[in-house]
């Protein structure tokens, strides 16, 4: 028989994760659903660490409670290999203590779900899988693949950028294949400055530095999807002298590489996010490339407003649920699109050779104009 929740989540990733607590303490009853067993890492929360603002620091705190072990950030060099271009961004040019903190993304999954697990009005089912999904009498109902039936007069897909439940509603979904490949591995660098953070354009490959402790940082390598199999042919000395050859000796050698993971690149856009009574949150909204570090970020930014603009609404009122619906549209659709422009924007100039001086005259501008470095920053930082 159906089960009657508030809210069904489908997937219990960050965004998964970060609603279901949120929207629980909201007093809603909320139905988690994922399809691997919980114990288990995804996409998420595998070896990788992520760059979060100090706003999405603030807002997940809000929303979930105190952070995990987390390293701030408060130096950001930007740098092309062959060019004096150098953006580099300090936390106190910008008034502010910090631009934002690394955290694992293990930890990150690990506390989240420790929070959740702790809230009374969330339950879960896990392994499982969506298979159907029907709308309506002001109800969205999915069966699960061993016939179980869960209704709720609301559904938010947070499945990630591969979402089968969005296929099932009538969604226009944009895709683009970057043909790019991120590597993430954790290394050691005898020079590393604590709590900055470094990025670096090569012809071959972007390199991306967080730090996690005054030795160690996240290595985020992208590099052609049909470099890929070289990269990934290496074994871990050749790896490390070959990423040193693209990062130079400026801070020291590279040592000690961690467990190395692979994800394709690709943008997903949604440009209307809800369907009848079905919402796409998080990757499965908007998946944008990596190079920014931004697609949490943003994520973070819609919960904090969709959570606002939920309270008080009588989920049972067809008009109250779409007026909500089409005002979190309305009010997130030009930060989803500007962070799209943004990283796509920067992923064309990083990729055409025939760019690179202006690439670093940007760069360099960027580092000369304050005002313009600021309106950068300001996008990176959402505010
Ligand atoms: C290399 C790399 C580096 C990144 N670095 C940063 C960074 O520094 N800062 C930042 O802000 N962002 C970063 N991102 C982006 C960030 O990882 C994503 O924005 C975030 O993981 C999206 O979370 P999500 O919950 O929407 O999706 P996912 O993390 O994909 O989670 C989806 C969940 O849904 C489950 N699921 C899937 N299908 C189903 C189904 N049919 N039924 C039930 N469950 C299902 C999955 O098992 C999973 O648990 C990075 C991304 C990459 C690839």
């Amino acid at each position: 028989m159906n089960t009657l929740d508030d809210i069904i989540i489908v997937g219990a990733g960050f965004v998964g994760l970060t609603l279901a607590c949120a929207l629980a303490r909201l007093n809603r009853r909320i139905r988690v659903i994922e399809s691997r067993p919980l114990s288990e890492p995804s996409y998420s929360t595998d070896g990788r660490a992520l760059a979060l603002s100090s706003l999405s620091c603030q807002m997940l705190t809000d929303l979930v409670g105190a952070l995990p072990t987390h390293t701030p950030i408060v130096n950001v060099e930007v740098s092309e290999q062959g060019s004096f271009g150098k953006l580099h961004v300090q936390a106190q040019d910008l008034g502010l203590e910090r631009i934002g903190a690394v955290i694992q993304a293990p930890q990150l999954g690990e506390h989240l779900l420790k929070q959740a697990q702790t809230e009374q009005n969330i339950s879960w089912l896990s392994p499982a899988k969506v298979e159907q999904l029907t709308q309506e009498n002001n109800t969205v109902t999915v069966k699960l693949e061993y016939g179980q039936c869960l209704s709720a007069p609301l559904l938010i897909v947070a499945e990630g950028a591969h979402s089968w439940t969005r296929t099932q509603c009538t969604f226009a979904t944009v895709t683009h294949d970057y043909q790019q490949m991120a590597i993430t591995a954790n290394v050691s660098l005898t020079a590393l400055r604590p709590h900055h953070a470094y990025q670096r354009f090569t012809p071959q490959a972007t390199l991306a530095l967080l730090p996690l402790n005054e030795k160690r940082a996240t290595l985020v390598l992208t590099v052609k999807a049909h470099d890929y199999p070289h990269w990934q042919g290496l074994n871990d000395a050749d790896f490390l002298a070959q990423a040193q050859a693209l990062l130079g000796f400026k801070l020291g050698l590279l040592s000690e590489l961690g467990p190395r993971h692979a994800y394709p690149l690709q943008a997903v856009f949604v440009e209307k996010a809800y369907d009848g009574r079905v919402l796409l949150m998080g990757n499965a909204a908007h998946t944008l490339n990596p190079i920014a570090a931004q697609g949490l970020n943003l994520s973070l930014r819609d919960i904090s407003v969709f959570v606002e603009l939920l309270i008080g609404v009588d989920l049972n009122d067809q008009n109250a649920v779409t007026e909500c619906l089409a005002h979190y549209q309305a009010l997130r659709l030009n930060d989803q699109k500007n962070m799209l422009r943004l990283t796509d924007g920067l992923v064309k100039l990083t990729a055409r050779p025939e760019l690179k001086r202006l690439r670093s005259l940007g760069l360099l501008g960027l580092d000369v104009l304050p005002f313009a470095k600021r309106r950068l920053y300001d996008y990176l930082l959402g505010v």
